[in-house]
């Protein structure tokens, strides 16, 4: 294939020792075809796609010819699987390579559902199209929402059956990663028992995420430190749009803090602390508000790898560990704090925010209010279900938290725009995701590009926005599979 794609490979990963990973290409596919491009991806990573015929496009992104200069490998690691140590890898994606931008930003393009590779144990290493779409979905609108995360270049239908349940479509998703290191992918190597190895990817992930610490005295504590940082960061978007991840194990969880792996994910309509929607989380594990206590206990995990190199006295080694990891909660809860106080348009700190905070949380659990559409009635949006806030209690803690708006000179100015820069319009609705995806699978592709394009702006007023904004209603059960 010509290189007028401006592809530009750099494939660092390819050459670290043989252990971190397999050489493998992916296995080709009978009839692929090209549904989604991302255009608006491919412009940012300055890569040109309008000039390529679909059918050069959809040969690309099913992996039947390689880009030149790309080094395609299955890369290895292990997890924790609902608490569960594993040895796992790529079983069904292979990373094609690192491509740089002008601005020599490093980014991994990687083929998902691209065929066996040595990690496939006993799957059959291909993806169905539905669950491809649906990450591609999730992806786009959690960068839209402005939340760290692996993107979604394109996706392709390969013209063969995959097994599952039922008989389905294959698909291949091309993702894109800032890279795609996991605590999971330090505890394989931590689990071989080889200093070498460890400190060789100690180094590389600081050099590839943290250059600002290559030459700080204790760089090991210090990646900690900002390894965690990162995570707290995330989850506190997580749980600020209603996110529900749904498989945080250790290999689902990007050393560069990008949330990665979009399998049973979905967002949450109503508010309850307790939203699960994977089918095979039966004991709400990873439930919306479990979220950051399994990013800790993650963290807890990622620290353990780094022991060794952290104080050649081992047990201070753990006694510093320890004390990072325990600076989690303190940390979270000031953070969760202040997302809390911005989504209210609260200016300042005051004692009583965390209860003003808790009380709005009670009784949007207790009225079963909607998460994003309660916060669209506080910006004075009008949403369908208005009736809701007509409630007395909602009334009251309405009156005090109008009080509290007015603390340190808040204008409405001030606190409209704070509010419109957190709380979205919009989020992916579950049944329309599924709608979009069904009517994808007859050859309609525009209600999944309508919701693509609603989910561009989350945090701006489109036309006809408003057909977007009903949740399931309360007796709708949502439910997730893993699509594996
Ligand atoms: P995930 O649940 O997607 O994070 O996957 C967990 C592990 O299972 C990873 O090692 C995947 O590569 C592997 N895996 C998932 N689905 C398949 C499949 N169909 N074939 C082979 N490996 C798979
Ligand atoms: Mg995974």
């Amino acid at each position: 294939m010509k290189n007028n794609i401006n592809w530009n490979f750099d494939n660092t990963y390819s050459r670290l020792p043989e252990i971190f990973r397999e050489n493998i290409k992916p296995v080709s596919v009978k009839n692929p075809e090209l549904i989604l491009l991302n255009e608006n991806l491919a412009k940012s990573l300055n890569l040109e796609f309008s000039n390529i015929s679909k059918s050069k496009l959809s040969t690309l992104f099913s992996g039947n010819k390689l880009p030149e200069k790309s080094n395609s490998i299955a890369q290895a690691y292990a997890g924790h699987q609902f608490g569960h140590f594993t040895m796992l890898g790529d079983g069904r994606a292979v990373l094609i390579g690192e491509h740089l931008t002008k601005t020599k930003d490093r980014y991994d393009i990687q083929f998902k559902g691209s065929g066996k590779t040595a990690f496939s144990r006993n799957g059959d290493g291909r993806a169905a199209l539905g669950p491809m779409l649906r990450e591609y979905i999730i992806s786009e609108a959690m960068y839209n929402l402005k939340i760290p995360t692996t993107r979604s270049l394109a996706v392709v239908k390969t013209g063969e059956d995959v097994i599952r349940e039922t008989t389905l479509e294959g698909g291949i998703l091309t993702r894109v990663a800032s890279s795609h290191i996991r605590v999971g992918t330090f505890q394989y190597i931590a689990a071989r028992n080889k200093k070498d190895e460890l400190e060789l990817l100690i180094n590389y992930v600081i050099k590839r995420h943290y250059q600002e610490i290559e030459k700080s005295k204790n760089k090991v504590v210090d990646l900690l430190k900002k390894v965690l940082d990162k995570q707290i960061d995330l989850v506190i978007h997580w749980m600020r749009v209603g996110f529900v991840h749904g498989v945080m194990n250790t290999d689902n969880m990007s050393i560069a803090g990008e949330t990665i792996d979009y399998g049973p994910c979905a967002f949450m309509d109503i508010y309850d602390p307790k939203t699960v929607f994977s089918s095979i989380d039966k004991m709400g594990r990873y439930a919306y508000c479990n979220q950051p206590v399994i990013t800790k206990w993650n963290l807890a995990r990622f620290a353990e790898c780094l022991i060794p190199f952290i104080d050649r006295d081992q047990n201070k080694a753990v006694e510093l560990a320890s004390e990072i990891i325990n600076s989690f909660e303190k940390k979270y809860e000031k953070r969760w704090l202040q997302m809390m106080r911005d989504k209210l348009g609260l200016v300042g700190e005051n004692e009583k925010d965390k209860s003003l905070i808790i009380d709005l949380l009670t009784w949007m659990h207790q009225n079963k209010a909607d998460y994003t559409n309660t916060f669209c009635h506080l910006m004075g949006e009008k949403i369908k279900e208005d009736k809701k806030y007509k409630n007395k209690d909602f009334i009251i803690w309405k009156e005090t938290w109008k009080k509290r708006l007015l603390y340190k000179n808040n204008t409405p100015n001030k606190f409209n725009k704070l509010m419109r820069s957190v709380n979205p319009l919009v989020i992916p609705r579950n049944h329309l995701v599924e709608n979009s995806l069904k009517e994808t699978e007859r050859n309609n592709l525009k209600p999944i590009n309508r919701l693509l394009k609603i989910l561009k702006k989350p945090y701006t007023r489109q036309e006809s926005i408003i057909n977007f904004q009903r949740p399931l209603s309360s007796n709708e059960k949502y439910q997730t599979f893993c699509g594996t």
